[in-house]
């Protein structure tokens, strides 16, 4: 437990967490949090700071000698962009392509319930002209693994994250590429104190495991899961991540394409729109937020981010309002306004989906959601929960 502070020049909490090692995590594994300096200023405000001070010119020049290094004479994949055609995707493959005249190979890691949106964009980037690796999980047991991702992490989207972790590094190992080039950039949302300034990665340990011992899949043990649900360990493989000493022995490097290049979630939400005809939450704005252009595919969408919100007491209007801030589309004090009328919202369009998918009961559900709720973030007031501290409050 942190007391609760928010960054001085975004809207970011210093309760939101940071990435940790998915298959790794257990009920009671301590989270990492966002690092605020002596100035109460997030690091991510900091790093976009410095971002002003780059030579992108420079920067550019450093991309195109990388990938020139990788760079395949006969036509053969010589890159992976994962991704799902949403805008970030779309952009990092696109302009691989037909700017540095790569040959990417995409790769979709299968969202839990697709929505109409999300696979009409996803269709629609691979007829703009890429081939595409779409891998779905066997749905017997990612229906399993969510439903305990729910009841024991509060984290029903864990599979996902799981899978989007694995999937590129070992369709790169079976196919012999040797670059993944990831159109986000982590440091743009959540900086941690210890990264490093390499502009190409090699993967880190969300991307690797030593052994099965430390899996945990839902926050359960991979031995329990097989007896508990009579699940074969053969079906639980494509959740598994590919051993350390495989991936070392590959030689594979990552790198995040906003590193190198200028842009921001509104460009390439220009660009998408205008090449492959992207489209936006049919609704308008999205359920706990006021964008309508990020996180689209998923019936689960809505319910990781408010499932965040009862965890760390800011949400996915906090989440986007924050970075837009950073990129100076709107100011701090529209922020405080957008999280104020947003954060938090219950994401009801989907609910009943949810519900079956996970084959919980709506009982259960609240159940499971009020004993997640840290005291030091919530107080109860009859029967009505609020947060004890808020930005718009401060
Ligand atoms: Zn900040």
């Amino acid at each position: 437990m942190i007391k609760i502070e928010f960054c001085k020049k975004c809207v970011e909490s210093n309760n939101r967490f940071l990435s940790s090692v998915q298959h790794k995590d257990k009920p009671n594994t301590e989270k990492k949090y966002a690092s605020f300096d002596s100035e109460g200023v997030c690091l991510s405000c900091r790093y976009f700071e410095k971002k002003e001070t780059f030579n992108w010119e420079e920067k550019e020049e450093e991309l195109k000698s990388i990938l020139s290094k990788f760079r395949s004479k006969d036509g053969s994949y010589d890159v992976i962009v994962p991704g799902s055609g949403g805008k970030d995707s779309i952009y990092t493959s696109i302009v691989l392509k037909e700017k540095y005249g790569m040959h990417p190979l995409t790769c979709t890691w299968a969202p839990g319930m697709y929505t109409d949106v999300g696979l009409k964009n996803y269709y629609s980037w691979l007829n703009y002209g890429f081939d595409n690796y779409l891998l779905t999980p066997n749905k017997k047991v990612h229906k399993i693994i969510t439903k305990l991702a729910f009841l024991n992490l509060l984290h029903p989207f864990q599979p996902f994250a799981i899978g989007q972790n694995s999937l590129p590094l070992k369709l790169a190992i079976e196919k012999k590429i040797k670059l993944i080039i990831y159109g986000d950039s982590i440091k743009e949302k959540a900086v941690e104190k210890t990264d490093k300034e390499e502009s190409i990665l090699k993967p880190r340990p969300w991307h690797f495991m030593e052994n099965n011992d430390e899996i945990f899949l839902g926050g359960e043990s991979i031995e329990k899961i097989q007896k508990n649900y009579k699940i074969d360990l053969s079906e639980l493989n494509c959740f598994l991540p590919v051993r350390r000493e495989i991936v070392e022995d590959s030689n594979i490097n990552l790198l995040h394409l906003p590193d190198f290049i200028n842009y921001n979630p509104q460009d390439n939400f220009y660009f998408s729109k205008q090449k492959t005809g992207f489209e936006v939450n049919p609704d308008g704005r999205t359920e706990g937020t006021y964008t309508k252009y990020s996180s689209l595919d998923d019936k689960l969408d809505g319910l990781h981010y408010y499932t965040w919100f009862i965890k760390t007491g800011r949400g996915r209007a906090t989440e986007d309002a924050a970075l837009e801030v950073r990129n100076k589309i709107i100011t701090r004090e529209e922020a405080v306004l957008l999280v104020k009328k947003f954060d938090g919202e219950f994401p009801k369009k989907y609910f009943k989906d949810c519900l079956s998918y996970m084959e919980i009961s709506e009982n259960k559900f609240w159940e499971t959601i009020e004993k997640f709720r840290p005291e030091h973030l919530w107080t109860k007031t009859g029967n009505k929960w609020s947060l004890k501290n808020t930005v718009w409050k401060k």
